[in-house]
């Protein structure tokens, strides 16, 4: 690659935030954005946990774990503002952090929905709002969503993660139409199956999990590691021009017949 191509994906002089970046596709995200250059706040319900600020920092950068629980509206309110005084600014926003709960829609209990619906969609809502607030003042900035192949698709036995990522879909596109023209770009990414924690009850179903691995055009789970030039990609300016758009990770699963 040429310096001009390096360059253009460079995040050098960054600050990033990344939510859930403990493990699964949080952490190679927020691994990769820290050696594309940027320096890191990791937002995270559990701060006694270094294990990633200490693996970022063995690269160089700064890097500062910060609280986030993403089930608690008031800790989501809290958690731009920290990343502000701890950093001092911030250019990109990953709101990756999720759960999954599932249960027959018939038996689907209320408790969930609702936690579901905070976790999945409220969080983003609520931390994507208080990072472009800053960043619209700024004229610039980057806020990347997870979504999933549920935004687009129903899914089975998980109603509400499936209206939660719908929603997030949406308001990626709804916050893109507001921001686009004060230099904030809005987009999404969106993991097909991936071998991370959530799916691992899931993967432990030999029959079902063979019927999805038929599925999927590349014959194969996602990795964490496959996230990290989409998301690098996104936050870069490598994508100044893209908003309001959701990258679909899934090793073909969305466009097969
Ligand atoms: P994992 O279950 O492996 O990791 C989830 C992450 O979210 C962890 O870092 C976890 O932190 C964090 N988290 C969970 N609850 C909270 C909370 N209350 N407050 C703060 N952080 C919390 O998930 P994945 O890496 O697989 O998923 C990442 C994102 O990708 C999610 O948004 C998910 O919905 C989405 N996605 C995943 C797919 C897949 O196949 N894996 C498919 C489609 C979308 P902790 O370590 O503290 O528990």
């Amino acid at each position: 690659m040429s310096a001009s191509h390096l360059a253009l994906f460079s995040l050098q002089g960054k600050i990033a935030a990344v939510s859930g970046g403990t493990r699964g596709i949080g952490k190679a995200m927020a691994i990769a954005l820290a050696e594309a250059g940027a320096d890191i706040a990791l937002l995270q319900r559990d701060v006694a946990n270094t294990e990633v600020r200490d693996e970022i920092r063995a690269l160089g950068r700064k890097c500062e774990v910060l609280h986030l629980d993403i089930a608690d509206h008031e800790s989501c309110t809290k958690a731009i503002p920290a990343v502000l005084e701890a950093m001092g600014d911030i250019d990109i926003l990953i709101n990756n952090a999720g759960i999954q709960k599932r249960h027959k829609s018939i038996d689907f209990p209320d408790d969930d929905f609702n936690i579901v619906l905070q976790c999945n969609l409220k969080s983003v809502w609520t931390l994507s709002q208080a990072a472009g607030r800053h960043m619209v003042q700024k004229r610039s900035g980057k806020i990347i969503n997870t979504a999933s192949l549920l935004s687009f698709q129903g899914g089975i036995n998980v109603p509400a993660y499936a209206a939660a990522k719908g929603a997030v879909a949406t308001v990626i596109k709804a916050l893109s139409n507001e921001w686009a023209s004060q230099g904030v770009n809005v987009n999404g990414i969106a993991p097909g199956y991936i071998d991370t924690d959530m799916n691992s009850a899931l993967m432990q179903d030999q029959t079902r999990y063979r019927q999805l691995l038929e599925r999927i055009p590349q014959g194969r789970f996602g990795t964490p590691e496959d996230f990290k030039g989409a998301v690098v990609y996104l936050a870069s300016n490598a994508s100044n021009y893209v908003n309001g758009e959701i990258l679909v990770v899934d090793g073909g699963w969305m466009g097969k017949f």
